[in-house]
Formats: structure tokens, C-alpha cells, sequence
């Protein structure tokens, strides 16, 4: 086989040599409880606060502002269960209520879906168009007077699509003010913060997750941006690190990670159009070479590496099967629907055709792709889709 090519950068990216140089010392020579006061307590605790400045000005925001969190999966659990508690401790009236978008990730939907399973709140789903993007007029339609937060992620991890998280926030701004209330407006930044602009500022957001290991940083680290005042309590509880809102001792190694991952994504922005470039090529080629392919959700609005599409015809996990037979690493949606060959709800948000949906995969490029590897990969998915149909 030749050299294999990894297409599933959505799922998870390697770490950066530059990361990993700077996690490695926090292992086993500045080995430190951050919380020690004692030299080595105080090294560990210094690098946190490195990292947190690092995130901080990433998200134009204060290091006050920032917590780091087990990964993604527990800051937006955080997110959602923390307002969720705040509410009940504060023996405000009634049930809380909940707006996300029909194509949140599973660690935003479940969470959501547990919560008013048990009783604990009440939630409405926002749609999305055909193209995968939210229908912003349906929003004020959804809001009520005990909503307490509205969640939309920032771009989708299956389909790719880019949400108009500006927008939204002037909307509950306006309704905010028109009932007197502070809704608060979180976005789940997980695969759109190595592509796009996450001044939280300019977001308008009050909330906003990263993860670690999307950004070529490390897995088992993600952060949750909380702006100061926002109605929020813990639910990881314990002795109280970060500012008692996740307690566990700090992950330093992996904190590390994540903050010099973070400035690297800056650095990093300059390619980007050498990626895009090279989506483009592959989607080109593979519509005008590959019959009845389709591109799924919006392709102007999409993340820069990203591809969705459907091959009429071919069932999506013996595809996945057989690219991974010949070295090509790519996705059935996302990573965790892959394994348990699930429905995907999100392309049922799309309204997709089953023929549609059974055939749907997912390439994501990253910062190693090379041209060769996109010419070997149209190659491969030529004669793979064309053998499966037949
Ligand atoms: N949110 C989105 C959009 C994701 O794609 C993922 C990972 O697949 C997560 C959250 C969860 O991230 P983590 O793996 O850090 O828990």
C-alpha cells in the first residue's frame, strides 16, 4: 500500500511538534500540583497562567473569563447544566427553557435531551434550511420569557456549515431588552476555531467552547469562555480549581497544549487558502468525475477544509471501509457516529433523501494535505465508489 493519507482532520488532528516541545517538560520534570504553593505548585500554576493568557487573547476576552475544562464534551455540558442549575438554585419559577439548533453535536443535544428527560428543563429546536444553515426568523418564534440560554454551534462538525452566530446574538440582544432579561447566547466554537474569527466580542456570545485536539493540540483538554456575571454555577464539584466553577486538579501538560495550539492557529491562518485551494480541486474534480455526487449543506458557507457529500448508490460505511483499505482515512459523518453506524441526525435536519443519507461522508483536509494526496484520493474514491455501485 502506499503511504497512508489521513482525511478526518475534523475528527482529530495530530499535535503540533511545536505543542508537543512545550507539553513535554509538564510530565515529568515540572511535575507540579498547580494548586501547591511550594516551587513546583507555583511552576505548574505559571504555566496555567501562560495558557490562559494565550486562550484569553485568543478570544479578545479576560483571563478571568476563561475554564478549562476535561474537553469539549464537559465545557459544553458545563455550559448547558451550569445555567440549568443557576436556575433552579435560585428557585426562580417554573422550568427552564432551552433553544438549540437541530445540528448541534451530540455533547450539546444529549445533554439537552437528558435534562428534560428527568424533568429539569424544557427545550425547542431551532431548524435549519436545506443548506444546513439555521433559520434565524424562526429563533424569536422560539424565545419565551424563562429562556435562559440559546446554544447554536459556530460551524458543524458533519456537514461544515458556518452559522450566522453574529446575527442570532443581535437578536437576543434586541429581545433581551424589549422583556428585561438576560438570555444568555453560548456557541460551540470546536471545529470553526482553526478557521474562524472567535472574537467573542464580535460574536456577540456569552459563552464559547474550544477543544484541544481539533487544533493540533492535544485531546483531553478543552475550554469553556464564560463572560464575567453570566448566571452560571459548577457542576464538577470538588476543591475548587478554576475559580470553583470546574474543580479537578489542572491538566498543566495538556493546558499548555491547548494555549500554544491556540497561538499557532493564528500563525497558522496565513495557509489556510492553501487548504481551501486544495478542497476546492478535490470537490471539482470529484462532481465532474464522479456521477451522481452531491455536495451536502452550503458550499459557501462551509469550513475551509471541509467536504460533505453524497454518493448515490453506495452505502457510506463500506466506502469508509474500502478507502481505508487502500490507505485513504475519511469519515461516515462524524467520528463518533462513525463507529456506532447511527442515523445522523443532522442529515435529517437537512431534510436529505435516505438514498442521500446512507451514502454521505465526510473528507476533511488539514494542514499536512498534500496535492499528491488529493490526486490519489479522487483516484481511489473514482474506482471505490464505481466498484461499490456495481
Ligand atoms: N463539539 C464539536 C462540534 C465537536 O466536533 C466535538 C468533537 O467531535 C466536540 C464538541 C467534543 O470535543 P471533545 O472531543 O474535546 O470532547
Amino acid at each position: 500500500m502506499k503511504k497512508r493519507i489521513y482525511l478526518d482532520n475534523s475528527a482529530s488532528t495530530p499535535v503540533d511538534a511545536r505543542v508537543l516541545k512545550a507539553m513535554m517538560p509538564y510530565f515529568a520534570k515540572k511535575y507540579g500540583n498547580a494548586s501547591s504553593v511550594h516551587f513546583f505548585g507555583q511552576e505548574a500554576q505559571s504555566a496555567v497562567d501562560i495558557a490562559r493568557k494565550k486562550t484569553a487573547d485568543f478570544l479578545n476576552c479576560d483571563t478571568s473569563e476563561i475554564f478549562f475544562a476535561g474537553s469539549a464534551t464537559e465545557a459544553n455540558n458545563l455550559a448547558i447544566i451550569g445555567v440549568v442549575r443557576k436556575f433552579i438554585n435560585e428557585k426562580r419559577e417554573g422550568k427552564p427553557h432551552i433553544v438549540i439548533s437541530k445540528i448541534e453535536h451530540e455533547s450539546v443535544f444529549q445533554t439537552v435531551k437528558y435534562l428534560s428527560e428527568i424533568g429539569e428543563l424544557e427545550y425547542s429546536l431551532l431548524p435549519v434550511s436545506k443548506d444546513g444553515i439555521v433559520l434565524i426568523d424562526k429563533l424569536t418564534e422560539l424565545l419565551r420569557g424563562n429562556t435562559v440560554l440559546v446554544s447554536v454551534i459556530h460551524a458543524n462538525n458533519e456537514i461544515g456549515t458556518i452559522q450566522p452566530i453574529k446575527e442570532i446574538s443581535l437578536l437576543i440582544r434586541k429581545f433581551n431588552k424589549e422583556i428585561g432579561k438576560n438570555i444568555l447566547f453560548h456557541t460551540d466554537a470546536v471545529q470553526s476555531a482553526g478557521f474562524l474569527n472567535c472574537d467573542v466580542e464580535a460574536l456577540g456570545v456569552d459563552m464559547l467552547t474550544l477543544s484541544g485536539h481539533k487544533i493540533y493540540g492535544p485531546k483531553g483538554v478543552g475550554t469553556l469562555f464564560v463572560k464575567s456575571g453570566s448566571n452560571i454555577e459548577p457542576f464538577v464539584l470538588g476543591s475548587g480549581q478554576e475559580s470553583g466553577l470546574r474543580s479537578g486538579t489542572e491538566n498543566v501538560p495538556a493546558i499548555v497544549g491547548i494555549g500554544v495550539a491556540l497561538d499557532l492557529v493564528k500563525k497558522e491562518r496565513k495557509n489556510i487558502g492553501k487548504i481551501t485551494a486544495l478542497r476546492d480541486k478535490l470537490i471539482s474534480e470529484i462532481l465532474s468525475e464522479i456521477p451522481n455526487s452531491k455536495i451536502t449543506g452550503s458550499l459557501e458557507k462551509r469550513l475551509p477544509h471541509h467536504i460533505s457529500i453524497s454518493f448515490t448508490g453506495v452505502k457510506r460505511e463500506e466506502l469508509v471501509i474500502a478507502m481505508d483499505l487502500k490507505g485513504v482515512a475519511i469519515s461516515a459523518g462524524a467520528a463518533c457516529h462513525s463507529k456506532a453506524l447511527k442515523a445522523s441526525y443532522i442529515l435529517d435536519a437537512l431534510g436529505l433523501s435516505e438514498k442521500e443519507k446512507e451514502s454521505n461522508i465526510r473528507i476533511t483536509l488539514g494542514r499536512k494535505t498534500t496535492n499528491e494526496d488529493i490526486k490519489y484520493t479522487l483516484k481511489i474514491l473514482k474506482e471505490t465508489v464505481k466498484k461499490l455501485r456495481q
